[in-house]
């Protein structure tokens, strides 16, 4: 009997087939799988003194952050770097954008400089996409307002994957303000589009509306939401994206939403907690529970970063069809 041929999404991919990584949404199964095989490649060589590949000689990046960041922006440098391409961090502060310059204006001056890839962040949603239909580079979403952070979701499925030898079939409560975060909406596609099961766990007033749509299940009480969980992620209040107040007092809302020792315990005994980082520690997090090395792999998200962030730098840079 001839055996039947694979399905087309069986079949292993041989490359990222799309110009831009502007979000999670769209992807598929085996892209993400590729760009996160393609990672986990790289996460040894980091280790190893001698790291620099050469990968992307010749190469430019620009980074172009609009808003404020810490990791995203530094592990994209080292990324870009480590591949062995031309770094260029864009000052927000000291560019033409502060005399009144228009974003597309500026996206459109660098591209003009011929970069062959751009990493934008603004906290405007769907600004990214705009400016990559107006530049002929490959352009990377670093988080664009309360919409995408994509290379955040893929360091985190790296990071769990690493840990569980797998997505499909664990329970993962996202915990805190969703409302504002592109972390949970790029966390949520991943996780769904992987197997995973995905709760939301916050007050309703930090909840989107009908946020059941995007295939989680709600809840409204830390105990319940992180019952028999395998992963729970803590989020930060994004008091940047809010208008007037969303919580009580900080101390109630540790008091009711922030994770400590006790409200861990509802998970199951080998939960792992993550946290896309900065922490407000005693807000969202409790300091014992962020800094204890059994259960938290929130320093590891942080090197996986830095993979993650090489994997998308590469796979943007080769022909797409
Ligand atoms: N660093 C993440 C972001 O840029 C999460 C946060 O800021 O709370 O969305």
């Amino acid at each position: 009997m001839v055996p039947p041929a694979p399905s087309p999404a069986a079949a292993p991919l041989l490359r990222y087939p799309h110009r831009h990584l502007l979000g999670i949404e769209g992807l598929s199964p085996a892209e993400i799988t590729w760009l996160l095989d393609l990672a986990e490649s790289h996460v040894d060589q980091n280790r190893r003194p001698d790291k620099k590949l050469a990968t992307l000689r010749g190469r430019t990046v620009m980074n172009l952050f609009f808003e404020s960041s810490t990791r995203t922006r530094t592990s994209f440098e080292l990324a870009g770097k480590l591949l062995g391409a031309d770094v260029i961090n864009m000052q927000v502060e000291g560019s033409s954008i502060k005399k009144g310059e228009t974003l597309i204006d500026t996206a459109m001056t660098l591209n003009a400089m011929r970069p062959d890839m751009l990493v934008v962040r603004h906290d405007s949603s769907g600004a990214i996409a705009l400016l990559a239909q107006k530049v002929d580079c490959s352009v990377l979403n670093a988080g664009d307002g309360s919409h995408e952070h994509p290379t955040q979701a893929l360091l985190d499925a790296l990071t769990i994957r690493r840990r569980k030898g797998r997505l499909a079939g664990l329970t993962v409560a996202i915990c805190g303000d969703i409302l504002h975060s592109r972390v949970a909406r790029s966390n949520i596609q991943l996780l769904n589009t992987m197997g995973a099961m995905v709760r939301v766990v916050a007050p309703p007033t930090l909840l989107p509306r009908e946020v059941e749509r995007l295939g989680v299940e709600v809840h409204h009480d830390m105990h319940a939401g992180l019952e028999g969980c395998d992963i729970v992620m803590m989020l930060r209040l994004q008091a940047e994206r809010m208008q007037g107040a969303f919580v009580p007092s900080l101390r109630e809302y540790f008091r009711f939403w922030g994770l400590d020792a006790e409200k861990l315990a509802a998970a199951k005994p080998d939960a792992l907690v993550l946290h896309p980082g900065p922490m407000n520690r005693g807000v969202e997090i409790d300091t014992d529970v962020a800094d204890d090395i059994d259960r938290s792999a929130i320093t590891e998200q942080v090197e996986m970063g830095v993979a993650v962030r090489m994997a998308c730098l590469e796979a943007l840079t080769q022909p797409y069809p």
